[in-house]
């Protein structure tokens, strides 16, 4: 028998964090996002999270919930494992990217559901853990000690440095960081904060710390800046919010203005285009990541999939880890800095929490 979509639930989220995220364009205390949850007529629940964030997509909290309650209209009554045609329909109305995530991973979730697999399984891949990094927010010298000593105490073995604010901090920060810990694996990102001279000198200051690579050091549209700081810097540059599709991506491949790409879930809109850019990526022979939002363990389990299907080269997930507490029950969780994911087939989520979600639709 053909299952049926019969009732399209959303809710809006909110979780306080246990401490302020804090990057070059702006700060956070509390998560805001969007959860929906897909009903069949056979009794499944899928499961899907979308994360509005206006610096990055340019899309917002009511925005996003307008685009679901009318794209609900759409979904009910429809076969749910038609995901190829409510995908293509999804990009030729231009869907927000967030929502478009929502919708997307609600799907896969119900396919696991229904063939009674995990989704890592479902794409062919195992389930075993991945190593992730742990971010460490803008902050004074001695904030930023205290993070990266709680992350390398939790078992991280990479760390996460949000800079871009103010250039000598950073380089005093980076320095401190590295003094903590000879081994770890530092990531920075400077999340569009520095022009292309403060980058190169940024890039030059920093390299003899042993630095995996430096994200998005300017400005998301600005191309030529890209190139001329990864022309001029001795460690390796990597574009996250400049690539929000495989089409952003193959125009910055194509012009040689990055080393890596950072793929986002919520940026690309769908597992199928986060699989296309990572496979792009390969392709050209350079390397990817998989990136979050803060997001919670719900989406974070979709971007584990994502992770294993796309071969991807480094794993930024760990988007709930200041979570006070997680807002679903299953999904994907964090153990001596390896994300793991709990047993059950789809995304593994049971429920959202009523705790922490307002029922809008
Ligand atoms: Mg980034």
């Amino acid at each position: 028998m053909v299952d049926k979509i019969k009732n399209v639930k959303i809710y809006e989220v909110n979780v306080p964090l246990t401490e302020t995220f804090k990057i070059a364009t702006g700060s956070r205390k509390n998560y805001a996002g969007i959860m929906i949850e897909i009903e069949t007529e056979s009794g499944i629940s899928g499961f899907g999270e979308a994360v509005p964030v206006p610096y990055v997509l340019n899309e917002t909290v009511p925005q996003v919930e307008e685009f679901l309650k009318e794209f609900s209209k759409y979904l009910l009554g429809r076969n749910p494992l038609m995901r190829g045609e409510i995908l293509r329909k999804l990009r030729k109305i231009n869907a927000p990217h967030s929502g478009s995530t929502a919708v997307n991973t609600a799907l896969w979730d119900i396919e696991g559901k229904t063939a009674g697999m995990p989704l890592y399984r479902l794409l062919g891949e195992d389930g075993k853990k991945i190593e992730i990094s742990g971010t460490i927010s803008i902050g004074t010298e001695k904030e930023t000690a205290k993070s990266a000593e709680r992350l390398l105490k939790a078992g991280f073995k990479a760390l996460k440095m949000k800079v871009g604010l103010n250039l000598k901090e950073d380089i005093k920060r980076v320095e401190l960081v590295r003094s903590l810990s000879k081994k770890a694996k530092i990531y920075l990102d400077a999340n569009q904060g520095y022009s292309a001279e403060e980058a190169v000198k940024f890039a030059n200051s920093v390299a003899k710390f042993g630095i995996s690579f430096i994200e998005q050091p300017v400005n998301a549209g600005d191309i030529i800046s890209l190139k001329k700081v990864k022309e001029n810097s001795p460690v390796p540059i990597m574009a996250d919010e400049s690539v929000k599709s495989a089409n952003d991506a193959l125009t910055l491949l194509r012009a040689d203005a990055t080393d890596y790409v950072n793929v986002k879930l919520t940026k690309a809109g769908s597992i199928e285009e986060g699989l296309k850019i990572a496979n792009l990526v390969h392709l050209f022979g350079k390397k990817v990541m998989i990136g979050c939002m803060v997001a919670s363990p719900l989406l974070i389990a979709a971007s584990f999939s994502l992770f294993k299907a796309g071969r991807f080269d480094f794993a930024d997930l760990d988007g709930f880890l200041t979570f006070s507490e997680s807002p679903v029950e299953g999904g994907a969780y964090i153990e001596n800095g390896y994300l793991k994911i709990s047993r059950g087939s789809g995304l593994s989520v049971k429920e959202i929490k009523e705790k922490y979600a307002r029922r809008i639709q």
